[in-house]
């Protein structure tokens, strides 16, 4: 039985947003706060490469 991931392999901000076109390594956008905010979009292709990645032998 396959362990359901915790956290994402993937870097989201390192893939291209397909929601707002925010570039790799931009963030969707910025909260006052600081904090960095990703479009659920770019996280959801982040985890499918993740999974591909992980599929894929190591060796
Ligand atoms: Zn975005």
């Amino acid at each position: 039985m396959p362990k359901l991931p915790e956290f994402i392999p993937v870097d989201a901000a390192s893939l291209l947003c397909t929601k707002c076109g925010a570039k790799p390594g931009i963030a969707c956008g910025t909260l006052k706060n600081g904090t960095e905010l990703i479009h659920a979009e770019r996280i959801k292709a982040a985890a499918t490469k993740g999974t591909a990645v992980r599929k894929a032998p190591r060796k």
